[in-house]
C-alpha cells in the first residue's frame, strides 16, 4: 500500500506544474485554455482513479471472501489510499475552481466534477483535523453499534444478554404483550448509548458539507441526485400523500387483525410492540404468507445460478463474462470450512470494466432464486454501462436508487407465475390467490415501508442535519414524525433521556440518503407497469418478461446510459411520465379495493 501513497505524493504536484507550464506556453483564448485545462485535470483523475478503485476493489473482496485481520488491514489500507487521492486538496481545489465557470463547461463534463467534488467529501483533505476527528467518531459510533449488549433483565436481576436476532425472534412470534413490550423497550436501549456520538457526528458531518460549499450534511447527500433539499423533501412528502389513502386502509385493516390477536379493545394508533418489526418498517407475519420455497427443492444451486442467467440472456442480453464464473463466490461453505465469507448476498464491479462478480450462498430455495435475479440486475446494469462512451466517474447508476429499482424490478419478474410456469418450476394446474399475494407484498415492504422512508426517516434526518436538533430535541421530534406518518405511538412516553433515532443502522453508518430507498420503490413499479401494459400487453400481477427482447431493448437503453443523464429526464423518456406514485398505487389497486370492503363502516383515520 505505501507504495501507492509514494507514488500520489509525486505525481500529484508533477501535474499540478503540467497544467502550469501548458497555461503559459499558449496563445489560445482564455476560455479555450479553461476548457483544455479541465479536460486534462479529467484525463488525469479517470486515469488513476480506476486504478486505486481496483486495488480497493480487490482488497474489499478478499476481505469479505477470507475473512482474516490480514485482509482487513490490507483492505484499510486500501481504502485510505483512494480516500486520500479522492480527497487530496490538490483534487478539491481543482475542481472547485473549474465548477466556478460551469457556465461555460458542458453537461458531461460538470457532471463529472460535481461527481468528483461529492467523492471527495468523504475525506477532505483540505479540513484534516476535521477529518480525522469525523474518522474517529465514526468508528466509535459503529463499534457502539456493532458491540451493543442488549439486557434483558429488569430491575435487580442478573444481566441477561440477547442479540438483535432473538429480538426479531421474539417480536415476529410472541403473542404475550408483556413480553412484547419489554423486549421492544430492550430493543431501545442501544440509542441511549449511541446518543452522545450522533450529536458530535452532527457537527463533524455538517462541517465536512461546509467546506465542500453545502449548507448541511443532508444537502451535500441530496446534491447527488442534482435536487435541492427542499425539492427532495417535497417529492417525499408528495409520495406519502399519494400513498397515504391506501396505507389507511392497510393500517385500518392491520390494527384490527392484530387487536383481535391480542384481545384488546381497538386503538387509534398502533402501539409500536404490537408489530414484528422495531420500526414498524414493515409489518410481517400478519398476511398468510405464500411459500413457494418447496417448488425449488429438486434443483440445485447451479441451476438457480443458471436459470437467473438465462433469464437476462432470453431478453437478448450478453452471457456473463467467463471471468465472472471463474471469479465468483457462489455457494455456500461447507460448516467446517476455514475460510469464513460474508453471507450477505452482493454484486461487484470490480475494475469498473468487464470484471464482475458476486457474493452469495446460494441455496435451493425460493428467496435464493428471486435474490440471484436481483443481484444479476446490478452486473447487467454495469456491464451495460461499462462502454467507451460513459467515462469512468459516471459509471453508476443514473442515481443510487435505480440500481436497487432494477435488482427488484427484475425480482418482481422472477416471481409472476407464468415465468415460473414456464420454466417448469410451477405446476401448470397450481393456483394462487392473488389477493393474499399483492396484500402481502404491500405489508411486508412495499407499501408499509413508505410511511417510515419518505416520511419518518427522511423527516427526521433532514431536521437533524439542516436545523441541526438539539440533544432536548430528538426523541419529541422522532416520535412526532413516527405518529404523523406511521400511526404509530410508542407503549409508554418516550422522553429526551433515550434516543429512538440512533437504534436505526443508517442514522448512524448510512446518513442522510434513506430516501433512496423510497425512490427505489416508485421507479420500480413505474417501470414494471409500463413494460406490463405498454410493452407486454399484459396483466401487471402476472406477467411473463422472459424471452421478450423488447424488454430486453428497452431495459438494456436504460442501463447503458449510466449516470450520463439527469435521472429525471431518465424516467421521462423511458416511461413517458415524470417520477410517480401513480403506477405503484395502480398495481396495489386491487388491495385497495379489497380493504376498503374490508373496513367497510370501520375508521381508517388515526
Ligand atoms: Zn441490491
Amino acid at each position: 500500500m505505501s507504495k501507492i501513497k509514494l507514488f500520489l505524493i509525486f505525481a500529484l504536484p508533477s501535474l499540478m506544474f503540467g497544467f502550469v507550464a501548458f497555461g503559459l506556453n499558449t496563445l489560445q483564448s482564455k476560455d479555450e485554455m479553461r476548457k483544455k485545462e479541465v479536460m486534462q485535470f479529467l484525463e488525469m483523475y479517470n486515469k488513476i482513479y480506476p486504478k486505486l478503485y481496483s486495488i480497493s476493489a480487490e482488497a474489499n473482496w478478499k476481505s469479505s471472501t477470507d475473512v482474516s485481520e490480514e485482509h482487513t488491514g490490507q483492505r484499510i489500507g486500501a481504502d485510505e489510499t483512494l480516500a486520500a487521492f479522492q480527497g487530496s486538496g490538490y483534487v478539491i481545489n481543482q475542481t472547485k475552481k473549474f465548477l466556478k465557470q460551469k457556465d461555460n463547461l458542458d453537461y458531461l463534463t460538470v457532471k463529472q466534477l460535481e461527481k468528483i467534488l461529492r467523492s471527495a467529501a468523504s475525506y477532505p483533505g483540505t479540513i484534516p483535523d476535521i477529518v480525522s476527528k469525523r474518522v474517529q467518531a465514526e468508528a466509535k459510533q459503529s463499534q457502539i453499534l456493532d458491540g451493543f449488549e442488549f439486557n434483558v433483565a429488569k430491575n435487580g436481576e442478573q444481566k441477561k444478554i440477547i442479540t438483535p436476532n432473538q429480538i426479531d425472534e421474539i417480536l415476529t412470534t410472541s403473542k404475550k404483550l408483556e413480553e412484547r413490550k419489554h423486549i421492544w423497550e430492550v430493543s431501545k436501549q442501544s440509542g441511549v448509548a449511541l446518543k452522545n456520538g450522533l450529536m458530535e457526528l452532527q457537527t463533524l458531518r455538517n462541517r465536512v458539507a461546509q467546506e465542500m460549499g453545502y449548507n448541511s450534511f443532508f444537502d451535500l447527500q441530496v446534491s447527488d441526485y442534482e435536487m435541492s433539499v427542499n425539492e427532495m423533501t417535497q417529492l417525499m412528502k408528495n409520495i406519502n400523500n399519494d400513498l397515504k389513502p391506501l396505507y389507511e386502509q392497510i393500517h385500518c385493516w392491520a390494527k384490527h387483525k392484530l387487536a383481535k390477536r391480542y384481545n384488546q379493545p381497538v386503538p387509534k394508533k398502533i402501539p409500536a410492540h404490537w408489530i414484528g418489526n422495531r420500526w414498524s418498517q414493515a409489518f410481517p407475519g400478519i398476511v398468510e404468507g405464500v411459500d413457494l420455497n418447496s417448488l425449488f427443492k429438486n434443483k440445485s444451486p447451479e441451476w438457480t445460478i443458471q436459470q437467473a442467467e438465462k433469464f437476462y440472456t432470453s431478453l437478448d442480453m450478453p452471457k456473463l463474462p467467463k471471468s465472472f464464473w471463474e471469479k465468483s463466490d457462489l455457494y455456500e461453505l461447507p460448516p467446517d470450512s476455514k475460510r469464513k465469507k460474508n453471507t450477505h448476498a452482493s454484486a461487484w464491479h470490480m475494475d469498473l470494466e468487464n470484471d464482475v462478480r458476486s457474493l452469495m450462498s446460494v441455496k435451493s430455495n425460493y428467496d435464493w432464486f428471486e435474490t440471484t435475479h436481483h443481484e444479476l440486475g446490478h452486473i447487467y446494469y454495469y456491464l451495460a454501462y461499462s462502454n467507451k462512451d460513459i467515462p469512468v466517474t459516471l459509471r453508476e447508476g443514473a442515481n443510487r436508487a435505480f440500481h436497487e429499482a432494477i435488482g427488484d424490478l427484475i425480482a418482481i419478474a422472477a416471481h409472476q407465475p407464468k415465468y415460473l410456469k414456464e420454466i417448469g418450476v410451477m405446476p401448470e394446474t397450481m393456483q394462487i390467490d392473488q389477493t393474499q399475494w399483492l396484500l402481502n407484498e404491500a405489508l411486508d415492504n412495499a407499501v408499509v415501508f413508505i410511511p417510515w422512508s419518505a416520511g419518518v426517516m427522511t423527516h427526521w434526518e433532514h431536521d437533524f442535519y439542516e436545523e441541526k436538533l438539539q440533544p432536548n430535541q430528538l426523541n419529541e421530534r422522532w416520535w412526532k414524525y413516527v405518529s404523523e406518518f406511521q400511526g404509530i405511538e410508542p407503549p409508554t412516553k418516550r422522553g429526551e433521556e433515550f434516543c429512538d433515532a440512533a437504534t436505526k443502522t443508517h442514522i448512524n453508518d448510512d446518513p442522510a440518503q434513506y430516501y433512496d430507498y423510497a425512490m427505489a420503490f416508485i421507479i420500480k413499479y413505474q417501470l414494471h407497469m409500463y413494460i406490463a401494459k405498454n410493452i407486454l400487453k399484459q396483466d401487471p400481477h402476472n406477467c411473463n418478461y422472459y424471452g421478450n427482447k423488447e424488454v430486453g431493448k428497452f431495459l438494456w437503453d436504460l442501463l447503458k446510459l449510466g449516470a450520463t443523464k439527469n435521472w429525471r429526464e431518465v424516467i421521462k423518456e423511458k416511461t413517458g411520465e415524470e417520477i410517480s406514485s401513480k403506477p405503484m398505487l395502480e398495481y396495489f389497486n386491487p388491495i385497495f379495493e379489497y380493504l376498503k370492503k374490508e373496513n367497510l363502516g370501520k375508521d381508517v383515520k388515526w
